[in-house]
């Protein structure tokens, strides 16, 4: 198959407990700056390398689907429908089995890249898939070490293109930089203060209507539940 005719699928993994703006623009950037075919969001059902996540799949994934309606965005269920631990090596092997020969970019921010080897067959993951490492505030990359030297093997060339690839590239990706977290989010509901602006306006209406996070109506003196409740 020739590189033109190649569709290149970006894969965006994570808890999204709750999917904010910094998720969202990474995976618009990607898809943009990459010209990707597709972009997709997969929500695990339980992080393998996390404590289990505050709000349930079904939220998370809800959340989600409010978040990129209206988007180039797609949501995968694939994790959520599958019996957990939620292994990426097992959603890159469904999705190469799927697409034979497409080229596959797995977004990860520096953060979880730098966590790369504690990952179920990590090695097997370059085999699936190119991956894309999102800049994301500090820390900077390693510059000695497994992953360094991980990067330095498998680093896209600078006259190479990510589409030549089905899988076996990596790149580095610099975009625009939000410092959000979902935990500094569940953290804002917890403290009864409001984290509006870090997401999407019908995601912080959801966590309100569905009690997520610990937030409780009767205790929050400033928040957007007064609007909703007025509509
Ligand atoms: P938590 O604080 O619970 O770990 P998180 O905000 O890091 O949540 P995750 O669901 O863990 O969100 O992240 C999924 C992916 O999105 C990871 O690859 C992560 O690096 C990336 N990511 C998360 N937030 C940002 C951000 N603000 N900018 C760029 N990438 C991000
Ligand atoms: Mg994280």
């Amino acid at each position: 198959m020739s590189t033109h005719n190649r569709k290149t699928i970006g894969i965006l993994g994570g808890t999204f407990d709750p999917i904010h703006f910094g998720h969202l623009r990474a995976a618009i950037e990607i898809y943009e700056h990459l010209n990707l075919d597709e972009i997709r969001l997969i929500p695990c059902r339980f992080p393998p390398h996390k404590t289990t996540p505050m709000a349930d799949a079904h939220h998370r994934l809800t959340m989600i689907r409010k978040a990129v309606q209206g988007t180039k965005l797609q949501v995968d269920e694939c994790e959520i429908e599958r019996e957990p631990p939620s292994y990426s090596v097992d959603t890159l092997m469904a999705l190469r089995r799927t697409y034979p020969e497409a080229s596959l970019c797995m977004i990860v921010g520096a953060d979880t890249f730098i966590g790369l080897p504690q990952w179920h067959q990590w090695e097997k993951l370059i085999q699936l898939t190119n991956i894309v490492v999102t800049h994301r505030g500090d820390p900077a990359l390693p510059k000695k070490g497994i992953i360094k030297n991980f990067l330095e093997k498998h680093a896209l060339a600078t006259h190479e293109s990510i589409r030549s690839f089905t899988a076996g590239r990596i790149i580095q990706q610099r975009i625009t930089q939000l410092d959000i977290s979902s935990t500094q989010i569940r953290n804002i509901i917890h403290t009864k203060l409001s984290p509006h602006f870090l997401l999407p306006s019908k995601v912080w209406e959801y966590i309100q209507t569905q009690g997520l996070y610990g937030y409780n109506k009767n205790f929050v003196a400033h928040t957007h539940q007064e609007e909703i409740t007025r509509r």
